[in-house]
């Protein structure tokens, strides 16, 4: 057969796409919670084994690693995460999710595939499939990583802490991509810093309750509160540089539970996004700082209680492999491959690729269907009409999304494996 070994393997997507379809359908109607991708987990790792994969279950709670040796060669590893989002579905779909399903909190929740973790599944199951139908093609190791609870900023953490340095050894390359609210059949790549690290925080400030006519009797935590968040609002205006992106939202505040009762603590929570390591130290220092300032210049009887949760680390792809891959790109998919703006989401990927040593790059592919996408360029409208990820109206077309996410991981890591 004429073309490239790219070519030559990606011709087997004419038999891959009916079944991945399907597929998709199914994992978006039968969505899984964060920890609990069992159905997804079960599905994958029969498909994997099917397609002749060494398969490795279990890992970290419900990740699945595949291996497929084919002689000596480089060892790439692409990874896509399985869980998804305790949203009720308002996609309109005809495969809708109407699955419900109880929290960490024990608390009975809608869950809804709305950040499209269902197409990274399929993407990377059809890769795994062409690979494994051509492998006179190529020379190396394939490692399929399926990763639980990306959601939760922990899945690939418990992968590293089971036991994934035994069953991937030797990753000389590591990719993930992410379905994102721009056309279909465009993917994207950035050298580089390119989603943030995150932090959650919880702060509780302490006042004294007493009657709401007594406020001399009382050190008021909702003033106290107040003026925490008003002071926080100097943290990235007034300490960060202009040039250094950074994001600090306070989202939450609840304090008191009357209007003639001054209550006697008020607890805030926290959102900070960086980039740079010394940004982020610098902006949770400040915060801490700020909180405990304002409650000494508040009277507050007791120290607060910071606590920091949900802690994602940066996503900075290195740009030698980006090179690499957005060359592999361009020849694929021509003018449908270009730059991915910074993104301020986070992602645990580099959880996984610091822990194996891996250089990385992490890509963006479209999932509105490009002529919607167009009317609402034309109209100004793209923010208005277009739902993004983790929107209950979220709806990835099925194509080309799917075909140019399984291409993309078989260019990529066909970039390295020929
Ligand atoms: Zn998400
Ligand atoms: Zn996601």
């Amino acid at each position: 057969m004429a073309g490239s070994p790219t070519t030559r393997v990606l011709s087997g997507l004419s038999k891959a796409r009916p079944w991945q379809e399907d597929f998709y359908r199914h994992l978006h109607q039968h969505p899984e919670l964060s920890h609990q991708e069992h159905h997804t987990a079960a599905e994958v790792a029969g498909r994997l084994g099917r397609f002749g994969y060494r398969v490795h279950t279990g890992i970290g709670g419900t990740g699945v690693v595949a291996v497929l040796h084919n002689g000596d060669g480089p060892t790439v590893l692409m990874r896509a995460d399985m869980d998804a989002l305790p949203v009720r579905e308002r996609s309109g779909l005809p495969y809708a999710s109407t699955v419900t399903a109880r929290d960490r909190d024990g608390l009975e929740v809608p869950v809804m595939h709305a950040c499209g973790h269902d197409v990274h599944v399929t993407c990377l199951l059809g890769a795994c499939a062409l690979l494994a139908d051509a492998q006179q093609e190529w020379r190396g190791t394939v490692v399929a990583l399926f990763q639980p609870a990306e959601e939760l900023g922990d899945g690939a953490r418990k992968m590293v802490d089971d036991r994934l340095a035994t069953v991937a050894k030797h990753v000389d390359v590591a990719f993930a991509q992410h379905v994102l609210a721009m056309p279909a059949g465009l993917v994207g790549t950035r050298p580089g810093p390119t989603l943030s690290a995150a932090d959650s925080l919880r702060i509780t400030v302490h006042g004294r309750g007493a009657h709401g006519s007594m406020p001399q009797a009382a050190v008021d935590p909702v003033v106290l509160a107040a003026m925490i968040v008003v002071r926080l609002q100097t943290v990235i205006a007034r300490e960060v540089a202009p040039t250094d992106p950074a994001v600090l939202t306070v989202g939450s505040i609840q304090a008191g539970t009357a209007g003639n009762v001054i209550a006697d603590h008020a607890v805030l929570q926290l959102n900070v996004r960086t980039y740079d390591d010394r940004t982020r130290e610098a902006i949770l220092d400040a915060v801490t700082r700020i909180v405990i300032a304002e409650c000494q210049a508040s009277r507050s009887p007791r120290d607060p209680e910071i606590e920091l949760f949900d802690r994602f680390p940066p996503t900075r792809n290195d740009p030698a492999t980006t090179a690499r891959v957005r060359g592999a790109f361009d020849t694929l998919f021509g003018d449908r491959s270009g730059d991915l703006p910074l993104q301020t989401a986070s992602e645990d990927f580099s959880h996984l690729t610091d822990a194996l040593s891996a250089p990385y790059t992490y890509w963006g592919i479209g999932g509105i269907d490009p002529e919607t996408y167009r009317r609402a360029a034309e109209a100004g409208r793209i923010s208005e009409d277009l739902p993004v990820n983790h929107s209950p109206a979220f709806a990835p077309v099925i194509q080309p999304t799917l075909d140019t996410g399984t291409q993309a991981m078989v260019a990529a890591a066909l970039a390295w494996l020929t």
